[in-house]
């Protein structure tokens, strides 16, 4: 291994596929965020695991890119915010706030606050943004998230809403590039952003174009599921709810809520302990640390979101969507949930 920047970095003929499957898909610790997937040609998802279908030359690009090979946070910070965090439970921030979108046409199809909607909007239509990668749903499966490439805000209900399944987003900002996109955003789950940001920061002669990335909008997460058994296993087999039935889903208060048109059904998050992905069991980031702003719902009330500023990029998109009417500001109810929240994600895998 060599250290560059503080990151250990696999030299060329010590890793490729084989290390990636030994020591990552093999241990359970894949968080299917499609980073190795994305740029490289021999590697497919193979029912939602990265699986090599061709001679892997050893080239380590995928063990490099992926966040749960190794991290070296304090040096992503030191590079990305130009200081590593004084709050342990939060990561760099520059502010944390109350705040929905403004636009009334969209309030039901909104997760939460719609925050991250409004920036998507204000950003695509403002011009600062070329084309905005988030997730949308697939046509082949009910609820089952993929990767959509989004250029005018028009379009924006196709990504509006939670998907409670693990899906490759990376593989969407591949798309993106090959598109010709020069100022891409980012959508994702902390574990999307952590790969984002090691290729960001990878010293590797690797030419994807990740530069052309240049906003990272952060979700919370507590923890995420594999299509298969979230959906088919306990929606499907367990509530007998038909995937087609259901409007949207929710994680609030403690509860994983199913709504259709005429029912909700709520359920004790921990007690779908058993339906959560391996991976996400060794993931320590609750509140998207590495992005330039993050959204959540813990920490505002019902119909608000929570957004921590943590770059200069960061703070002046979300001002400016502020100044511009297409997100609001309100009261938080403090921070004393995220970082409990924080903490408990941060000590079951320590
Ligand atoms: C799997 C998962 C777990 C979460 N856990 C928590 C939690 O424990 N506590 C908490 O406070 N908040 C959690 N959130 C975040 C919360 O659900 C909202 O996404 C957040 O509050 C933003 O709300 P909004 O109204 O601004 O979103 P909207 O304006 O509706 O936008 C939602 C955005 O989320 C993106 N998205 C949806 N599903 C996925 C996915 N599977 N992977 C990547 N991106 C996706 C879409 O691209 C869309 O742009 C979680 C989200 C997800 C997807």
């Amino acid at each position: 291994m060599e250290v560059v920047a503080g990151i250990k970095v696999p030299t060329f003929m010590e890793s490729g596929f084989v290390e990636l499957e030994s020591k990552v898909i093999g241990k359970g610790k894949c968080c299917f965020c499609g980073a190795c997937i994305a740029f490289c040609p021999r590697i497919e998802a193979v029912d939602d695991v990265p699986q090599l279908v061709e001679y892997d030359a050893l080239c380590g690009m995928c063990y490099t890119h992926c966040p749960r090979s190794f991290i070296d946070i304090p040096a992503i910070e030191e590079e990305v915010f130009g200081q590593t965090r004084a709050d342990e439970l939060i990561g760099v921030k520059n502010g944390i706030f109350a705040a929905r979108g403004n636009d009334p046409t969209l309030k039901k199809s909104v997760q939460d606050g719609g925050v991250v909607t409004g920036l998507i909007r204000y950003a695509l239509d403002k011009g600062v943004l070329d084309a905005v990668v988030a997730t949308g749903l697939s046509d082949e499966a009910p609820w089952k998230p993929v990767p959509v490439v989004l250029t005018d805000s028009s379009d924006v209900k196709k990504v509006t809403g939670s998907k409670y399944s693990l899906s490759p987003a990376i593989v969407g900002v591949k798309e993106a590039i090959d598109a010709g996109f020069e100022n891409i955003g980012f959508v994702g789950l902390p574990c999307n952003i952590q790969a984002l940001r090691k290729i960001q920061v990878s010293t590797e002669p690797y030419q994807i174009g990740i530069e052309k990335v240049k906003l990272m909008i952060g979700l919370f997460c507590m923890e995420n599921f594999r299509y298969a058994d979230l959906m088919n296993g306990f929606v499907r087999k367990v509530l007998k709810v038909d995937l087609e039935d259901v409007v949207k889903f929710a994680m609030r208060e403690g509860s994983f809520w199913v709504e259709t048109a005429d029912t909700t059904y709520s359920v004790l998050i921990r007690d779908l302990d058993q339906y959560v992905a391996e991976g996400c069991r060794y993931c320590a980031d609750f509140t998207a640390e590495l992005s330039d702003i993050s959204v959540g719902s813990v920490g505002s009330d019902h119909g608000w979101s929570t957004v921590i500023r943590r770059s200069e990029l960061g703070t002046k998109i979300f001002e400016d969507a502020i100044a511009d009417g297409y997100i609001e500001l309100g009261h938080t109810t403090g921070t004393d949930l995220i970082k409990g929240l924080s903490r408990r994600k941060k000590e079951r895998t320590a």
